[in-house]
């Protein structure tokens, strides 16, 4: 019976509220686990709407939901963005004054509250369960919930603290909220939890909307460059490996006329929360940073991630790139890599005391990623378990033809190998790539390896491309690489036995010189340069709105919006509520600001 009338009314509210015709994959029956009171975990890729499922239930039954969330960044941009749909929200952390947080509590305690967000650790506060006790909640709601464990990639020990909740409040449902979908982290957290029979719900992880691009790194600064002025005027976070990486690239950057800002923890808190504003606020489009601190830069409308370093885990890729087109509107994400950052982030590991368990492993599989010509989304959602459809995706560097296998890849393997061989693993792969090519260095004069069969055997290929091809033979486990004081590359057994023709290479790629031109994937020409005018107009209203209330200026309208306003054209408050994300509240905060410009527009037109 319930489901016969539920599913119309919290439809009802979500339109009303949020202005979205309907529910994303799977948020339905999220909301319906909470509204039935039973406990849940949602397994949802980033993008996927996780929010949702704990805030349509507490707005529509006009009940408290208390959310944990890690971090206190985002809090107050969940809760401003609540705000501007009308709902009730709060939150509590050490960011506020006493007096701050008793009002807050106040307003909890006279059920005025809908959404109430907290730290873990201020959750169970003696002083504060017992406020909570007496303002029963709902339900809670745990955010990031993959922080309770050791497996996950972010763990965090506050969160053990939530192991509490269940004893604190034991009739109050809870429900966990992760984009991990690995199934140890997923049993870690029903168990750290407790939760009863829990209503389990995983997504689909794939994001047919991002468009993945790998390529070896050759020209860090000219690449990185290049995918910028793809995405000119738009937002877009490179990723480095390390803080001088940061700060060396924001630089060069700015010197190239790109205003980048430097996030990473070497900074002051300071200058880390005002670069993070500025990017926020759209002050500045581009972030330089490490990804240690990639948690508290949220932007739904990122239009590029650019891995200017390989990430030690596809778990961490995930989660990186994944910040990439959260809006559900198309974005690249490129990453750029050398068989150096292998290299590095295992010396990394080992530093740290010996690397945990998998680590090595994961950093291998990553590694796979990077050299294997197969469809990255096909290969990253198997990594996670789920299966692809078949063909091309069309929206990957392997499926829009953009990677040239070559075709003579065996003959160019022998001779890198035999390259290999014959500086008996005494030298670094730029060396070996100096003699294949037949440069004439110093080094090489001065040893004599002029000389050598091998010098100059791969004269017609460029320097970077056999530095490619040395590290996809790495890949391929036919060389190895040496960490000693100067890293060198020596032949394996494998290698050996291609040497001696038992045993034939894997193919060897390189990326297309016309990569470039090509398009930046499906729904790119959505966009067309009429609405391209307007919508800039559109984002200048908006960017002075949230300015005006000390709001980010997605918490006013996301980039999908305006879009879907610069389509529409609305020129009435009606029609303007037909676009997606225009709730009633919004309409009547925000409706004269943009209509105003769309009939300017139209009339100009
Ligand atoms: P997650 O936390 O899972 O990464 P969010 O909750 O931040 O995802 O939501 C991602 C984006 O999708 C946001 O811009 C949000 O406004 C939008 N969104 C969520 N639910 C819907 C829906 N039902 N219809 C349209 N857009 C939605
Ligand atoms: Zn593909």
């Amino acid at each position: 019976m319930d489901e016969l009338f539920q599913a119309p009314d919290v439809r009802e509210t979500l339109r009303r509220v949020w202005g979205y015709p309907g529910f994303l994959p799977l948020q339905e029956e999220a909301v319906r686990a909470v509204l039935d009171g039973r406990d849940s975990l949602v397994v949802l890729p980033t993008g996927g709407g996780k929010s949702l499922c704990y805030q349509a239930p507490a707005a529509h039954r006009e009940t408290l939901a208390v959310v944990v969330s890690p971090l206190i960044a985002l809090m107050k941009d969940q809760v401003d963005a609540l705000r501007q749909n009308g709902v009730a929200a709060a939150f509590l952390n050490s960011s506020q004054t006493r007096e701050q947080r008793a009002l807050v509590v106040r307003d909890v305690a006279r059920g005025r509250v809908r959404l109430l967000y907290v730290a873990p650790e201020r959750l169970v506060l003696a002083g504060f369960v017992e406020a909570l006790r007496r303002a029963e909640p709902a339900f809670f709601a745990v955010d990031e919930a993959h922080c309770i464990s050791q497996w996950g990639h972010d763990f965090r020990p506050e969160y053990r603290q939530l192991r509490a909740l269940r004893e604190l409040f034991p009739g109050t449902p809870v429900h966990a909220y992760t984009a991990t979908a690995t199934p140890p982290v997923r049993a870690d957290i029903v168990a750290e939890l407790g939760l009863k029979d829990p209503v389990i719900l995983v997504g689909r992880f794939d994001r047919p909307n991002l468009v993945y691009r790998v390529q070896p790194r050759t020209d860090r600064l000219r690449q990185v460059l290049v995918a910028l002025e793809r995405h000119a005027g738009q937002a877009a976070i490179v990723y480095c490996i390390r803080r001088a990486e940061v700060d060396e690239l924001s630089a060069a950057l700015a010197r190239r006329g790109v205003k980048a800002l430097p996030y990473h923890a070497g900074l002051t808190d300071d200058e880390r929360r005002r670069n993070q504003d500025a990017f926020v606020d759209e002050r500045v489009d581009v972030v330089v940073a490490t990804v240690a601190f990639g948690m508290g830069i949220d932007r739904s409308d990122v239009r590029a991630v650019i891995h200017a370093g390989m990430p030690k885990s596809l778990e961490h890729y995930q989660q990186e790139a994944g910040r990439a087109g959260r809006d559900g509107l198309e974005a690249e994400c490129l990453l750029l890599w050398s068989g150096a950052d292998y290299g590095l982030w295992k010396s990394v590991l080992e530093r740290e005391g010996g690397p945990p368990p998998g680590a090595v492993r994961k950093l291998g599989e990553m590694l796979g990623f990077c050299q294997d010509p197969v469809c990255r989304h096909r290969a990253l959602v198997t990594y996670f378990g789920q299966d692809h459809a078949p063909g091309p995706c069309g929206a990957c560097d392997v499926c829009l033809g953009e990677i040239e296998t070559a075709p003579d890849g065996a003959a160019i393997a022998t001779r890198v190998l035999a390259g290999v061989a014959a500086l008996r693993g005494r030298f670094g792969a730029g060396h070996v790539a100096d003699v294949l090519t037949g440069a004439s260095t110093e080094r090489i004069r001065t040893l004599q390896h002029d000389r050598l069969e091998a010098y100059g055997a791969l004269r017609e290929a460029s320097k970077q491309d056999v530095r490619t091809w040395i590290d996809q033979l790495l890949g391929q486990g036919h060389v190895e690489r040496s960490d000693g004081e100067y890293p060198t590359v020596t032949l394996t057994a494998s290698g050996a036995r291609i040497l001696r023709g038992e045993e034939a290479p894997g193919p060897l790629t390189r990326p297309r010189k016309t990569a470039r031109a090509a398009p930046a994937g499906a729904g790119a020409a959505e966009r067309g340069p009429e609405n391209r005018v307007l919508f800039e107009t559109l984002r200048g209203v908006r960017r002075g709105l949230a300015e005006a209330r000390g709001v980010p200026p997605y918490v006013v309208f996301s980039d999908a919006s305006l879009r879907d306003m610069a389509r529409l054209k609305p020129v009435s408050p009606a029609t303007f509520l037909q676009v997606k994300g225009v709730g009633e509240w919004k309409c009547a905060e925000f409706g004269d600001a943009f209509l105003a410009a769309i009939r300017t527009h139209v009339a100009a037109g």
